[in-house]
């Protein structure tokens, strides 16, 4: 039996615990101010980081824990070559954005069997193609021009080198985005070494771009689950180079140090996780006592969670329908799923095309923010047969279930935008009664034995990484918000981070949307001293507790 007043408390304590951490990292990032037109000079920057690491290893050994528990949750990608451990959902999740140019290439042999040497004569990567590197910089070049604020924390923080030392190895997916960053993080002062932590999102050409510049690239697209482990491994298992910090996206990349690497693991400083899967897997490992390494969610920040969930669904999942589809969305009965960041994304896209939006929900809270917003909220039975399009965004499992897509009508299309692919049972759709017309990429047409079609995308997977672009701008927000995770780790003085896992502090969350914001021209309001007195604020920020929901 749950105890929801148990539960309560147990929060309260827990936001306690974060504000008081919050204020901490405030005193000390205090000097960070945010002023009126959102600049930070040199000066300031520099007493921000005058901090000298002083994080010694911990002694604390590391217990295994069970593969089963810790590996398997994730399916194995069926027909691709079995290895002793599966790879993770987020490492198969195709992202298109991510489409690269060099994907007609006929160069069927494999990165492992070539020998490349990039132009300064290194050959400590490996990469598709390394003669598509000038190609790639013009990738990069396109992306920094929307990436403003983490090319600005670049130029202000560059002189001061707040990560030198720092050796950060990095599995994420390799992107013209992630590009910009990394090579942020080596301006900084950090030596870097990179792996993809999705086999079919790395741009190659970007790829040979980095690997070109120094950076050792280990990732092409494509590549298989064997490829996959083998690229991580080479990153972390080189001679005279080990790691003391990591940027993961999805815990691969944690957990196969964590397993194989256990010495050089305890000696990490710090880990920032990106996605859901990751953080889940850190809370595990910190739950079970095991994580003996200080780790930042980045993915539960504010930053991240606003513009990755509600802005960037609300851009992404017209582009992921319309390129899919060619389907005219006014007057459109479209139900959405879920009512939470994603689903208001969702919902308001939708509507301001002019489709007759609904909504269904579990929670009350926001269930009523539908009815204020101006949607129906409905339960999905009780629309099934009218429906033209179902969008899932709950991140809970079979939301719509084979009993519904049996009554949805001919015609219909059914997608998913939340993390996981089983929020539609597409598994049941896998029976002999029914055929699977593969139509376009992306699209396949379930026809049921009268004739019946349903439109499945993206076979459920997540629609905007699958079938559309990730607006940059967003990523230059989590780029940005992962550089500041990695200085605050690597420069923390001992105790300030202990072995769990924390979210950013509020003070270096504003600091991000402070420096996007300078791309509109927005003048931020500076409180008097008389406000900030009345209000009980420092008047640099924070300007809000850890528990305000925005
Ligand atoms: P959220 O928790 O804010 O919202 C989910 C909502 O779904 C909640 O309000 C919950 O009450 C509701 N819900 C749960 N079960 C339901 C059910 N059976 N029927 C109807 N409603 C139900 O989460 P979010 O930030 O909106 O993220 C949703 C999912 O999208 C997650 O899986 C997340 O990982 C994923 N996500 C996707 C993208 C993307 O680019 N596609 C970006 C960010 C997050």
């Amino acid at each position: 039996m749950s105890d929801p007043a148990g539960e309560a408390k147990l929060e309260l304590k827990q936001a306690s615990k974060e504000v008081k951490e919050s204020e901490n990292v405030a005193e000390k990032y205090s000097a960070m101010t945010v002023s009126k037109n959102s600049e930070m000079n040199m000066g300031e920057l520099s007493s921000a980081f005058s901090a000298v690491p002083t994080h010694k290893p911990v002694k604390k050994q590391i217990q295994f824990v069970e593969d089963k528990q810790e590996f398997s949750r994730f399916p194995t990608k069926a027909g691709r070559r079995s290895l002793s451990r599966s790879i993770s959902q987020s490492s198969t999740d195709s992202y298109s954005s991510a489409a690269s140019y060099t994907d007609s290439s006929d160069d069927e042999t494999s990165p492992r069997d070539k020998t490349q040497v990039n132009s300064k004569g290194s050959s400590d990567f490996c990469v598709k193609s390394i003669k598509q590197a000038e190609f790639g910089r013009r990738e990069i070049e396109i992306a920094e021009q929307d990436m403003s604020a983490l090319i600005s924390l670049r130029k202000r923080a560059q002189s001061e080198k707040p990560l030198a030392g720092a050796k950060i190895v990095g599995c994420t997916h390799i992107t013209a985005q992630t590009a910009v960053l990394i090579e942020t993080l080596v301006a900084l002062g950090a030596q870097c070494r990179w792996t993809a932590c999705n086999i079919y999102s790395t741009q190659n050409e970007v790829a040979a771009a980095l690997s070109e510049t120094g950076v050792a690239v280990f990732a092409w697209k494509g590549e298989s689950e064997d490829d996959f482990w083998w690229c991580i491994d080479r990153c972390v298992n080189t001679e005279g180079w080990q790691p003391n910090m990591i940027l993961d996206d999805g815990g691969d990349l944690t957990h196969w140090m964590y397993k194989k690497y256990p010495n050089v693991f305890k000696k990490i400083r710090g880990i920032v996780e990106e996605s859901v899967t990751g953080v889940h897997r850190l809370y595990q490992l910190s739950k079970a006592g095991k994580l003996c390494v200080p780790a930042m969610n980045v993915n539960d920040s504010v930053t991240k969670q606003k513009f990755d969930n509600l802005y960037c669904c609300r851009e992404s999942i017209l582009d992921g329908l319309k390129r899919t589809t060619d389907v005219m969305f006014g007057g459109k009965q479209v139900v959405v799923c879920g009512y939470g960041e994603v689903g208001k994304g969702c919902s308001a896209a939708l509507k301001a095309l002019g489709a007759v939006v609904s909504v269904t929900e579990i929670d009350p809270i926001c269930a009523l923010q539908a009815c204020m917003d101006g949607f129906r909220v409905v339960k999905l039975n009780e629309v099934i047969r009218q429906v033209d399009v179902i969008i899932t965004c709950t991140g809970n499992k079979n939301v719509v279930t084979r009993d519904q897509l049996d009554r949805m009508k001919n015609g219909s299309i059914v997608c998913n935008m939340g993390h996981s692919n089983t929020e539609i049972d597409v598994a049941s759709l896998r029976t002999p009664e029914l055929t699977w017309e593969r139509v376009r990429s992306q699209v396949d047409h379930v026809i049921w034995p009268d004739g019946k079609r349903v439109i499945l995308l993206a076979e459920g997977r997540l629609l905007n990484l699958s079938c559309s672009t990730v607006p940059t701008f967003v990523l230059s927000i989590t780029a940005t918000t992962q550089a500041l995770a990695l200085i605050e780790l690597y420069n923390a003085p001992e105790g300030r981070y202990k072995q769990d896992v924390y979210l950013l502090p509020k003070k270096m969350d504003e600091y991000v949307a402070s420096l996007h914001l300078t791309t509109f021209d927005a003048h931020l309001t500076e409180l008097s001293d008389e406000q900030a007195k009345y209000l009980g604020l420092n008047k640099n920020g924070p300007f809000k507790p850890n528990y305000y929901r925005y």
